[in-house]
C-alpha cells in the first residue's frame, strides 16, 4: 500500500502533520511506519548534538531499539491525547491503526505515551486541543488509569511498553 495516495503532510495545529486524504474505517491500517532501527546510543546521540526534532520522532521499537522514521511519512507523526489511531506492533513492524472512523482532511495521530516505557524520563507539554488533553505527555505508567485500560483493551500498547509496567 502506498501511503501516497491516501494521506499527505500538510500544516497542522502544531507545525506539520499526516493528514488523511479519504476516509478511514475503525480498525485499518492507516500507516505503516517506515525507517531505519537505530540502538538507544543513536537516539541519545540525537539529542546530545541538539537535534531534538530527530530524538523526539523515533518511535520506540522494543527494549533496546528505536525505530528513526527520518526522511518518511512517520516522522510527522504527531501526538493528541485523545488520538484517531494506535500504535500496533506486528512482524512486519510498527503500524498505526485506526481507532475509530476517520474522515478525510482529519489529521492522523496516536498517543506517544503508548510508547514510553516507565523507565522513560521524556516528557512533552501538550497543545493537542482535545477535550481531556492531559497538558503533559508522560510515560504509560503515569498514564490515567481508565486510559491505560482503554489502550490495552484496543491493543495499542505493544507488548515491550506494557513489560515496564512491571
Ligand atoms: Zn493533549
Amino acid at each position: 500500500m502506498s501511503t501516497r495516495k491516501y494521506l499527505a503532510v500538510r500544516p497542522v495545529r502544531n507545525g506539520k502533520g499526516i493528514v488523511a486524504l479519504r476516509g478511514f474505517r475503525r480498525g485499518a491500517t492507516v500507516c505503516r511506519i517506515r525507517g531505519r532501527i537505530v540502538s538507544a546510543d543513536t537516539v541519545w546521540g540525537y539529542w546530545q548534538r541538539g537535534n531534538t526534532r530527530r530524538g523526539e520522532n523515533c518511535f520506540r521499537f522494543d527494549a533496546d531499539r528505536y525505530l528513526d522514521p527520518e526522511g518518511e511519512i512517520g516522522a510527522y507523526a504527531n501526538h493528541a491525547c485523545n488520538p484517531n489511531t494506535g500504535i500496533v506492533k506486528d512482524a512486519r513492524g510498527l503500524k498505526l491503526v485506526a481507532l475509530r472512523s476517520i474522515p478525510a482532511g482529519e489529521e492522523i495521530t496516536h498517543d506517544y505515551s503508548t510508547l514510553l516505557g516507565a523507565d522513560d524520563v521524556w516528557t512533552m507539554k501538550c497543545n493537542c486541543g482535545n477535550a481531556g488533553c492531559r497538558r503533559v505527555v508522560r510515560n504509560v505508567a503515569k498514564m490515567p488509569g481508565t486510559l491505560l485500560r482503554r489502550y490495552r483493551r484496543l491493543g495499542v500498547i505493544p507488548e515491550f511498553i506494557l513489560s515496564t509496567c512491571g
